[in-house]
């Protein structure tokens, strides 16, 4: 593997940026101790800003909601977009930041700032989402932002959530596109007044065939007029061109390469000797994921089960979810992992997007993300979305990503190479060397973890 113009080092070798692994993990850790109120001031920094909610001229019960959220200042993206979206006529806007930098609250503040309180009952914003997982958070976010507009009301358009005959009758709707496009075929959701229509994680939502297909019919029924705004992380070039006839005329944010990660995940790699190895590494990394909380991804939900029920009887306490799981039960497993009562999750990248759990310090790619035609393309941007489950908000994180073959080996290979990136080797035959360097990453989290977004500046 030697031969590999790598970005990627083996382990014990200097990384390819020159620096020597011990030295850039101490310049992680750095990072670690900026605070977020600092990180806030740098302007290159994607949670950087000058200005103030104040400024922006929301409704003062909007105001209020980001005051009692310890929201104290916006992110960069919050203060570039939210002005534009803001303004009237309103314009369409795709906007590209960073995992964890409040993309969420910029659009749910501008649906807030735009729906007739005096209509409660009129659905009057919808809000798209590729999984019920996400659909929900965002409710949550809706409601949470909402608090004190005494008439709000929002409705989560999910597989299982509005009954065959019930209405739509909520002013700002959450959902799937599948369920969406249903509810307005059955005339159970009158789209006639909807004024905003939001899509989150939108590259996503819009390229892959099914939700792409689901999204354009959904829009092909609402109002021409309608303000369309889209958001995600990652705006592959492709997707992006069918995102600008999709918002026509649309104000744009994007970030540079260079720009996509987010600096507080320390990311790594583990050289795993064969397959039948990882269940082992896994295993004994077990320690380290319970320091905070962890999320392993696998590549399908059989052998995210097998992997549950093995580590179980091993010993570990773990809980799996997937798609194959009931509506209910996915909410119900969430909200375990959330509120922290259980602290390792395996899934499938039916959580690799979008999903916020602060306390999240670690992320194993057990499975490389792989895509196209019998998987063979490295996924770059499921990487990215996966590991952007940890180093929230300006918090710190560890990934971990699994190779254990020449073809592994060569994904992540070019994974770094799309990112511009390099990553830090582990060796699976020193594990005082993993815990050591994983430790110094996670353990600086937890004193972070206390840490109340917005307070420090206050
Ligand atoms: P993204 O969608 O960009 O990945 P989220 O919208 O999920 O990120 O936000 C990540 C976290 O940051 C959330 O927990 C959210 O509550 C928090 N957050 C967002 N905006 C602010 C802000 N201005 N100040 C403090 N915390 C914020
Ligand atoms: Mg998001």
């Amino acid at each position: 593997m030697a031969d590999l113009a790598s970005r990627i080092s083996q382990p014990g070798e200097p990384q390819a940026g020159g620096q020597p692994e011990e030295s850039r993990l101490q310049d992680n850790s750095y990072d670690v101790e900026v605070q977020l109120s600092d990180l806030q001031q740098d302007t290159d920094n994607p949670l950087g800003s000058a200005h103030t909610f104040e400024e922006l001229g929301l409704p003062s019960e909007v105001l209020r909601a980001l005051t009692a959220l310890r929201f104290s200042k916006p992110s960069k993206v919050q203060e570039k977009a939210l002005p534009l979206m803001l303004s009237n006529p309103p314009r369409n806007m795709i906007a590209q930041s960073q995992s964890g930098t409040g993309k969420t609250a910029a659009f749910v503040t501008t649906v807030l700032s735009r729906v007739n309180q005096s209509k409660p009952n009129q659905p009057q914003a919808l809000l798209l989402a590729p999984s019920r997982e996400l659909a929900r958070q965002i409710e949550m976010v809706v409601v949470q932002i909402g608090q004190f507009m005494p008439n709000l009301a929002v409705a989560a358009a999910i597989p299982g959530a509005i009954p065959r005959e019930g209405r739509v009758d909520k002013s700002i709707v959450v959902g799937t596109p599948g369920t969406v496009m249903d509810l307005i075929r059955r005339r159970q959701f009158d789209v006639s007044q909807l004024k905003v229509l939001v899509i989150d994680e939108a590259d996503n939502m819009l390229d892959q065939q099914g939700l792409g297909d689901q999204c354009t019919r959904v829009k092909n029924m609402l109002p021409k007029s309608i303000q369309i705004l889209l958001f995600s992380a990652t705006f592959p070039d492709k997707v992006m061109r069918y995102a600008t006839q999709f918002a026509p005329s649309a104000n744009q944010i994007k970030l540079k390469t260079q720009e996509l990660t987010v600096k507080g995940i320390s990311q790594m790699y583990m050289d795993c000797p064969s397959e039948v190895d990882k269940y082992d590494i896994l295993c004994k990394l077990y320690g380290l994921m319970n320091i905070g909380s962890s999320i392993i991804f696998v590549k399908t939900r059989e052998s995210a089960t097998q992997i549950q029920q093995r580590m179980t009887k091993d010993g570990h306490k773990v809980s799996v979810l997937h798609g194959a799981y009931e509506g209910s039960e996915r909410d119900a497993l969430l909200e375990e992992f959330r509120s922290g009562r259980s602290k390792v999750l395996i899934t499938t990248n039916v959580l690799a997007r979008g999903i916020d759990v602060s306390t999240v310090s670690m992320v194993i790619n057990y499975d490389i993300p792989m895509k196209g035609m019998g998987d063979s393309i490295h996924d770059t941007e499921t990487y990215l979305h996966r590991i952007g489950r940890t180093g929230r908000f300006g918090r710190v994180g560890v990934s971990i990503t699994f190779v254990s073959d020449k073809k592994s080996f060569e994904a992540l290979n070019a994974i770094a190479q799309d990112l511009e990136i390099d990553l830090v080797a582990l060796r699976p035959d020193d594990w005082d060397e993993t815990e050591l360097l994983v430790q110094k990453v996670i353990k600086s989290s937890r004193a972070q973890a206390d840490y109340v977004p917005g307070q420090a500046s206050s």
